[in-house]
């Protein structure tokens, strides 16, 4: 099986397969080789810029066909179908319409060992905190777990703040425009995914991260410890209302918060100092991806007497058919 890997000397190769493993990169399905006095690191997929400069040291990122790890579960011998799952931390989340539960739950807890609680949804994303509620379908009885993302950690508790890991390569897009010396103001911070990976990126860099629910910015002021970020001001609040504090000071403002952020475009424009970036967020049909969310942060701006240049728009990821969650990223001069 030819997979892409790390190669470093063996010497310096532990810290590297111990980094690699939290980051859930190490692929436990190939067997680690070895080659002279290089250790080859098997991969379950490429790593990102900003991953690699996590990793210490000398190393080498190639390709190198591997033999396959004998021992080691494939959901193909425990299941007819591969389930659809995402992880937190060391918690395996499925819907709660896939057909027998119990027994995908097991098979997940066999095939992915660092997986210690498998957890289904008992209800969409929802309510103005944008959380979930959970039930146990196997493993410990819990909803709280630390995620590891980029060489951050999260602890958060799923049933009372929004995670999620699926916007992990979105969030480190924006982190190569922030820059040193740079504010940000994180509108809807939840547990601080954004404002903590800016933070880590310089002590140069100050995030005011803004969120209205408690629980939520309780994490986040945990996370602060955790990842031993003090430029990163946690603020519990409503964000239109924070916005009045803070006026003219930002150079990127995050407004992650689909479905709703048009509500607080006049409070996105009033934080920006003079090109400032907004990177707006929002779920769109596919045959207006872009062009009335454009319309509506023209419109603010205008309302405060300013104007906008467009940086980039993108399509993020799919949502739900014919619908996408989209980026747009809006100089405001
Ligand atoms: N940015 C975080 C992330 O990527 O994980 C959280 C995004 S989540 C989709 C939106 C967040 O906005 C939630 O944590 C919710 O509590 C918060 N929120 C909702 N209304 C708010 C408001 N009026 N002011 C500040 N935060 C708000």
């Amino acid at each position: 099986m030819n997979r892409s890997c790390i190669k470093v000397l063996k010497k310096k190769g532990e810290p590297i397969r111990r980094l690699l493993l939290e980051m859930d990169l190490l692929d436990n399905s190939a067997r680690i080789s070895s080659k002279e006095d290089y250790l080859l690191l098997p991969l379950t997929r490429k790593p990102e810029e900003v991953e690699l400069k996590e990793l210490p040291g000398e190393f080498e990122l190639t390709e190198h066909e591997f033999e396959e790890q004998k021992g080691q579960l494939k959901f193909e011998e425990l299941l007819d179908v591969i389930p659809h799952f995402e992880i937190v931390g060391d918690i395996a989340l499925i819907e709660d319409d896939v057909a027998e539960p119990e027994k995908v739950a097991d098979a997940i807890m066999k095939v992915k060992k660092n997986v210690k609680t498998v957890l289904a949804a008992q209800s969409p994303v929802e309510g103005e905190f944008r959380t979930r509620r959970f039930r146990t379908v196997a493993g410990e009885e819990r909803t709280s777990t630390i995620h590891k993302e980029y060489g951050s950690r999260f602890y958060i508790d799923l049933e009372r703040a929004y995670f999620t890991p699926r916007l992990a390569t979105e969030r480190s897009r924006i982190l190569d425009q922030v820059k040193e010396g740079e504010t940000v103001v994180d509108m809807f911070a939840g547990v601080g995914p954004y404002s903590i990976m800016f933070a880590r990126k310089s002590p140069n860099i100050r995030v005011i991260a803004i969120d209205k629910n408690p629980y939520a910015v309780e994490f986040l002021r945990h996370n602060v410890e955790l990842n031993s970020v003090p430029n990163v001001e946690a603020i519990e609040g409503d964000a239109n209302l924070e916005a009045e504090k803070y006026a003219g000071i930002a150079d990127h403002v995050i407004m992650n918060l689909p479905h709703n952020a048009n509500d607080f475009l006049d409070a996105a424009v009033k934080l920006c100092a003079t090109n400032g970036i907004i990177h707006y967020y929002d779920i769109t049909p596919e045959d207006d991806l872009f062009e009335s969310s454009l319309k509506l942060i023209d419109e603010a701006a205008k309302r405060a007497g300013r104007t906008t240049e467009l940086v980039e728009s993108r399509v993020v990821r799919s949502y739900a058919p014919h619908q996408f969650n989209v980026c747009i990223e809006v100089r405001v001069l």
